[in-house]
């Protein structure tokens, strides 16, 4: 599931390919409308064909990006990409075959097409009027990005402090740690050597501190390994699990080397630790 640093790859990626160049022709899967609530597949179509791309940027977990008109006499519009469970963007050239589960498609002036392949449909594709995306309650409720801004110590912290609920599930807020999700709370926690199921509001300044360090690493990490054209997703139960902790149950844990990772569920969701080093 993509988090900060897949999101980040997929920015730069639409970045590279696509920045100053024109949409041709746009194209949207009909059946796929619930990508593109609250406009449908037609006048996202409508609205993209023509337009230039211009800056390219993340916050969190959604890649926004300026759409100038070439002509300027419109105002710019902005789309919000959301990559939801399964969401992806692919380059291919104009002679290559459209991958599976191409959902949206951006044919540019220099003869490549862009794919938007979702195959689970949990994406989205939101058009916003004026590039005004302060007006979009999803990215206006964000924090700061943590790779963009860094991480305020003593502003987690002291967030952190008013939370009675699992440090694991706190970190999951998006006004906290925009871009956060599973995969990097469960990495970071271990890194940071703190028990998930501590409560929020018990961590120290040190703690926190640390912990805020260990979500940096875990970014700056998955970041380096994953860079390229293409990104995979790693799910539980997948063959390379390329992480510490995060879907290892019953692995022996790669710090003390005598524990086993566990898994317990927090929110309705797995978190995995090791109960020797994070005790
Ligand atoms: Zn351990």
């Amino acid at each position: 599931m993509p988090e900060l640093p897949e999101v980040e790859i997929a920015a730069r990626n639409l970045r590279a390919w696509a920045r100053g160049r024109r949409i041709d022709r746009a194209e949207a899967e009909a059946q796929a409308k619930r990508i593109f609530r609250p406009g449908q597949p037609r006048a996202f179509v409508a609205a993209l064909t023509g337009r230039r791309v211009g800056e390219v940027r993340r916050v969190g977990k959604h890649i926004l990006v300026r759409l100038e008109d070439p002509a300027g006499g419109a105002e710019p519009l902005g789309l919000v990409s959301h990559l939801g469970m399964t969401g992806k963007w692919l380059r291919r050239s104009g002679v290559e075959a459209a991958p599976s589960h191409s959902r949206a498609r951006l044919h540019l002036d220099d003869g490549s097409t862009l794919h938007y392949r979702d195959p689970r449909l949990f994406g989205r594709l939101r058009l916003v009027p004026g590039a005004r995306f302060e007006d979009v309650p999803e990215v206006a409720g964000l924090g700061p990005d943590p790779l963009e801004e860094g991480i305020d110590v003593d502003r987690l912290a002291a967030a952190l402090a008013r939370r009675k609920i699992a440090v694991k599930v706190a970190m999951l807020d998006q006004a906290l740690l925009p871009g956060v999700g599973n995969i990097l709370a469960s990495e970071a926690l271990f890194r940071a050597r703190i028990d998930p199921r501590r409560s929020a509001s018990s961590l120290s300044r040190a703690e926190v501190k640390r912990l805020a360090g260990a979500v940096l690493a875990s970014v700056a990490e998955t970041i380096a390994r994953e860079e390229g054209p293409e990104v995979s997703y790693v799910e539980e139960g997948a063959s390379e699990n390329p992480f510490l902790v995060y879907a290892r149950e019953g692995e022996r844990c790669p710090r003390c080397r005598r524990e086993v990772i566990r898994r317990v569920v927090q929110g309705q969701r797995s978190t995995f630790f090791c109960p020797r080093c994070q005790g």
